[in-house]
């Protein structure tokens, strides 16, 4: 009799295609001349790049080629997206968590009072949020606790979101297909996910309990929602848990799957520098600031069409000079505790945020990079 996978079937079952050690190697063993060959490739405008490619641009072997790379991600950019940056912020419902991540201050055994807001105050979020500058596009964010911010919750959160923004994505523990199906119909665009590391066995090692302990049911989460028809499906890494360059490798591959096989769904990705936390958990792996431009770089090329996200947790100097180069989204005025924007709460934020500016300062940069700030690029009436 065939058995039936608790987690679903999906990107996890292709996964172990790839081995982590080889991934590394490959990257490893990239000379200049692959990378010529990849740029040459890149050029012609008619190939779509393979992770394989991907893999040669990011090596340390693309490093001489940096200004190039620039050059060619910067016109991939302004061809597919103009001169624009699209701008969002994240509104942090709960902080309540089931799971124990041991480099998260949201941690279910850290000792803190937890917050997870009416829905009085979600609407009171909101009008702060809104009275801050004219965003539509809202992420709204919870720690996992399906008993408190289930999808139930969920529901009734983005019905008093919805009078207020066109463009409504929420990234909290990953669902049933039929879940997210339902929260399409009460108005969401869009769903972010981490899976953190793809490193299997690692993931165990950081992610020890709770729902989000099972490495399949997260991973095969993409494909839940691309089923479900979710417009917009958000990737992520977290960098400094494992080797960065295989978390990418393997982000690639599942973007490349994901696209395959939802075609109709658009994709962003997003890679964040580990911060500290009040867990006190340091990263194992640290990507300086060079390597984290070849990255980004590296991934424009690869994919004019994704959008490539840079959150507050990095330096307002650093975001600016990526703003040109093929970043497309930011966030802004980020609060990253639960009611942060309408009150000055005591609670526990989840990371400790590196820009922050106001919004206003965020537009101002923006602008005087010759670029035109987007607070608004959806409307409800697509959906
Ligand atoms: S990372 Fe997310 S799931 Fe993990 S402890 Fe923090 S809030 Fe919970």
């Amino acid at each position: 009799m065939q058995q039936i996978n608790p987690f679903g079937e999906g990107f996890a079952q292709e996964i172990d295609r790839y081995d982590w050690d080889e991934t590394i190697r490959a990257v490893d063993s990239t000379t200049e001349a692959d990378v010529r060959r990849v740029l040459a490739k890149a050029a012609t405008g008619r190939t779509q790049l393979t992770p394989e490619d991907f893999m040669c641009l990011i090596s340390e072997a693309a490093d001489p080629f940096l200004e190039q790379m620039a050059a060619m991600a910067q016109a991939a950019t302004r061809r597919r997206f103009g001169k624009t940056m699209s701008l969002y912020i994240p509104m942090y419902v709960s902080n309540a968590c089931t799971n124990k991540c041991v480099y998260c201050g949201f941690n279910h055994d850290n000792p803190f009072t937890r917050t997870t807001l009416t829905l009085d105050q979600v609407k009171a979020e909101c009008e702060a949020i809104k009275k801050l500058a004219p965003f539509d596009n809202i992420l709204i964010v919870s720690g996992e606790y399906p008993a408190l911010c289930g999808v139930d919750y969920l529901e009734k959160v983005l019905g008093v979101c919805r009078p207020y923004f066109n463009n409504m994505t929420i990234e909290v523990q990953p669902m049933r297909t039929e879940w997210y199906e339902r929260l399409t119909h009460a108005g969401l665009n869009g769903v972010i996910c981490f899976q953190e590391t793809y490193h299997r066995e690692a993931y165990k090692k950081y992610h020890p309990r709770g729902m989000k302990s099972h490495f399949e049911w997260r991973l095969n989460g993409f494909d839940r929602m691309g089923r479900a028809g979710v417009h917009k499906i958000g990737l992520g890494v977290l960098i400094g848990l494992e080797d960065w360059r295989a978390d990418m490798a393997m982000l690639a591959r599942h973007l490349r799957y994901l696209q395959k096989h939802y075609w109709r769904t658009r994709y962003s990705v997003n890679f964040p520098r580990m911060r500290p936390s009040e867990s006190g958990y340091q990263p194992n792996v640290v990507l300086t600031d060079r390597e984290l431009v070849r990255l980004t770089l590296a991934f424009r090329i690869f994919d004019s069409d994704v959008d490539i996200s840079y959150s507050t947790r990095e330096a307002p100097a650093f975001r600016d000079g990526m703003m040109t180069l093929g970043v497309t989204s930011m966030s802004a005025g980020s609060q990253t505790e639960p009611g942060g924007y309408a009150s000055t709460p005591d609670a526990l934020e989840q990371f400790e945020v590196s820009d922050d500016r106001t919004p206003a300062q965020v537009v101002e940069a923006i602008r005087n990079h010759g670029l035109e700030p987007v607070f608004k690029d959806w409307d409800a009436i697509f959906d």
